[in-house]
């Protein structure tokens, strides 16, 4: 995440400096308790099918709180019955289920949300405010505690902010009915075998259809186009949900333009222009429910550069840009695994999101703080760290794969280290070896 406003972006960085998304780290979860177990029976624990948990998360720059609205059975459950407790230490909040007569964590998954980003805007120390959000699990046999975690803003560390225990028998979770018609882009593998991504339309009206499913066509094009999605083809699957909106377009609340949409996507997210989000979550996994699904990717119908993309939670791009595909596939880096963006704002020393003294836990970025979990061995002997660097305008082909410890990255100039020169991460190219690795190593966990 980062903070959306103050800045000054390089002549290097025109492309993508106003898209952001929220990072992520390679690390191995450390804080989790010793009664978390991942080789346990599925079957004994789960039905086959997913639930749904929604509230709104409420509070301002220094409170949060999460506010209980409602409980939904969805359809078939789309993960793996095996990678049921995220090992990864990525994301600025976490859940856990908690077998209620064991008290044992039978399910952990990782994520940040728009909320998260919000609250270091300086809007966050004026007002308070809240926005609906949902996370989804396998639904539990047996009652259970749902348990959502948060990191300190000052030490990092997770903490329990929310519990509340849920009786399977309730009377007042809801079933949910999948409404929209849905279609198949690309499919690899088994749904539980594979990484199962949605991709929903927005601001697309009901004679736009075509012109969506040739969207879906692009974004997946894109996505193969690259490394290491185009060798793991064959265990990721992209469908699609088909639902219209009343008009076409997409809202930009800057220029006066304000459009009756779907999931109400808008430019101007926090005051930055091509910042291009949707605030209400719920609305999101309401259409995405429609399809067996891990991961969400909003395609909006506009030809205005822009998007967003949050570990866990949603990507989001524009269907009719001119640099599409590369953006699509940025934004999925960060909606995927939380990648973290490895360029530099120029002139911009201070970021809430990377505090000195602390290592960040985006796997392709480092303080040195804990470099040893990161890449520092797949560095040559003979390479220097810090990587001297003097200009990325001089790089070469052979340099940019150079792995290193090179400065700036994260938004900021000093104090945090990127693996290469270059990286999709960067300036939309290819993914440096560094976020090649972790990404296989998140394919490989997911689709266990
Ligand atoms: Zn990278």
């Amino acid at each position: 995440m980062k903070i959306v406003h103050k800045h000054t972006i390089t002549a290097l960085l025109l492309s993508l400096q106003f898209v952001y998304g929220i990072a992520q780290n390679s690390g191995i979860d450390t804080s989790l308790p010793q009664s978390i177990e991942e080789n346990f029976n599925y079957q004994e624990y789960f039905t086959e099918n997913t639930m749904r948990y929604d509230f709104h998360h409420a509070g301002n720059s220094n409170n949060e709180y999460y506010l209980f609205d409602r409980l939904k059975r969805e359809g078939l459950w789309a993960g793996s019955k095996k990678a049921l407790i995220n090992p990864f230490d990525y994301g600025e909040q976490h859940f856990r289920i908690v077998d209620a007569e064991s008290g044992k964590t039978i399910y952990k998954n990782n994520y940040c949300t728009l909320f998260n980003e919000w609250q270091t805007t300086a809007e966050a120390t004026e007002v308070s405010r809240s926005m609906p959000e949902g996370i989804i699990f396998p639904e539990p046999k047996r009652d259970f505690y749902i348990e959502i975690y948060a990191r300190n803003k000052v030490t990092k560390v997770m903490e329990k902010k929310h519990s509340h225990r849920v009786k399977v028998n309730d009377y007042n979770i809801r079933s949910y009915n999948a409404e929209h018609e849905t279609m198949e882009i690309h499919i690899g593998g088994s749904i539980e075998h594979s990484l199962d991504i949605v991709l929903l339309p927005e601001g697309f009206t009901c004679d736009e259809k075509d012109k969506f499913a040739e969207a879906c066509r692009k974004w997946a094009d894109a996505l193969f186009s690259y490394e290491p999605f185009r060798q793991n083809m064959f265990r990721i699957n992209i469908r699609a949900v088909w639902a219209t909106s009343k008009e076409s377009g997409i809202s930009e609340p800057g220029h006066g333009v304000w459009k009756d949409t779907n999931l109400g996507a808008r430019f101007f997210t926090f005051g930055s222009e091509r910042y291009q989000m949707i605030e209400d979550f719920q609305a999101v996994r309401d259409v995405a429910a429609s399809a067996p699904y891990e991961s969400i990717f909003i395609l909006t119908n506009t030809t205005k550069y822009g998007g967003g993309g949050i570990y866990n939670f949603y990507g989001l791009g524009s269907a009719g840009n001119i640099r599409t595909g590369e953006v699509y596939v940025h934004e999925f880096g960060h909606s995927l695994m939380g990648l973290g963006d490895e360029y530099v704002e120029v002139g911009n020393t201070v970021s809430s999101f990377y505090p000195a003294g602390k290592e960040p836990w985006e796997a392709n970025l480092t303080t040195f703080v804990n470099f040893d979990k990161k890449w520092k061995n797949m560095i040559a002997d003979d390479t220097a760290i810090p990587t001297p660097f003097d200009s990325i305008m001089l790089s070469t082909p052979q340099e940019e794969l150079i792995i290193g410890a090179y400065e700036g990255g994260g938004y900021l100039e000093k104090g945090i280290y990127r693996p290469t020169p270059q990286c999709m991460m960067n300036q939309l190219r290819n993914f440096c070896p560094v976020c090649q690795k972790a990404i296989v190593e998140y394919l490989d966990y997911i689709c266990k």
